[in-house]
């Protein structure tokens, strides 16, 4: 089977612009670009362009790439105090020179639509999300869309990073799998990862998972976004072999991408329902 991440991201913007639009709101999404990275323009762009599809207005604060942290931090202040403004995205990575750590950290929780506010990240692993970062939600999505059950299921989740493996690994135990977390330390990882149920890799490496490190039937996620010797867009999973042996797959493109978009913008028009601030005219 293969998970449509596409399909199920058209049908959940659909669903949501029908719930904005009975809502009356029109909720806003600010992003924060500092610098000219190709990829993280890209990324803003798409953003915009999926609020447009649902109705949701967006805001795209541009600072050049030698903004100093302070300045990054008082764009986000601005955007804090901004009743009109839902949810703030900054973009990542920022530059080496911003103080990343507390630029996060300076976006008020309540806005913190990206789920990465330590605040946010703390309700997520006591077992009480607020808001949850974006990919590992929209995984979630397609799991439970596709019935797939994680309850006592094993599942190993590669990667280890803040945006998506912790969050996965977070959410998956919280859906009562018995989870293992890997990363580029960890010892014997093929056999760990042929004892997955449930695996998901975020490591950002092509053709990584090989149908031989992948129990029979198991689920497999790619969350990878990589480029192969021949330049072309793919997982970090050796897709062709991999489907042979698993009983479901997310495909890259087509699968996770689209997701973490649909769950952005659910979480932006959740945010705006919950904004109990009001615009005085
Ligand atoms: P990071 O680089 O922050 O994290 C990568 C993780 O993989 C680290 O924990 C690292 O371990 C681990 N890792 C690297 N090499 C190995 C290895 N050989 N064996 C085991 N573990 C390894 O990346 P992200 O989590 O942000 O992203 C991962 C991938 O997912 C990237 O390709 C990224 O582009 C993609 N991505 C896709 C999204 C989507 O919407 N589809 C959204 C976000 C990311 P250690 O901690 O020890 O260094």
């Amino acid at each position: 089977m293969i998970l449509d991440g596409k399909a199920l991201s058209e049908k959940r913007l659909e669903i949501l612009k029908e719930q904005i639009e009975d809502a009356g709101l029109y909720p806003h999404l600010a992003t924060v670009l500092v610098g000219q990275d190709p990829a993280s323009q890209m990324y803003v762009r798409m953003k915009h362009r999926a609020c447009e599809r649902v109705g949701i207005g967006s805001v795209g604060i541009e600072l050049p790439a030698e903004a100093t942290t302070q300045e990054v931090l008082a764009a986000v202040n601005r955007l804090n105090n901004d009743c009109d403004i839902a949810g703030i995205l900054v973009q990542l990575p920022l530059p080496a020179r911003v103080d990343t750590e507390r630029v996060i950290e300076a976006v008020l929780p309540a806005k913190d639509v990206d789920g990465f506010h330590p605040t946010n990240l703390g309700k997520l692993f006591s077992g009480h999300p607020a808001f949850v970062p974006c990919t590992p939600q929209g995984i979630m999505t397609i799991l439970a869309e596709y019935g797939i059950e994680t309850e006592g299921k094993n599942a190993v989740v590669v990667g280890r990073s803040v945006d998506v493996g912790r969050p996965m690994a977070a959410l998956l135990l919280n859906a009562n799998a018995t989870v293992t977390i890997c990363h580029s330390k960890t010892q014997n990882l093929p056999a760990i990862m042929r004892q997955a149920d449930i695996l998901v890799s975020a490591i950002g490496r092509a053709n990584f998972v090989r149908a031989d490190m992948v129990k029979e039937g198991a689920v497999v996620v790619d969350v990878g976004i990589n480029h192969d010797e021949n330049g072309k867009l793919c997982g970090d999973v050796d897709f062709e072999a991999v489907k042979e042996k698993a009983s479901a797959i997310t495909p890259v493109p087509g699968g996770v991408g689209p997701m973490t978009i649909a769950t952005l913008m659910e979480n932006t028009f959740r945010a705006a329902r919950a904004n109990s601030c009001t615009r005085v005219l």
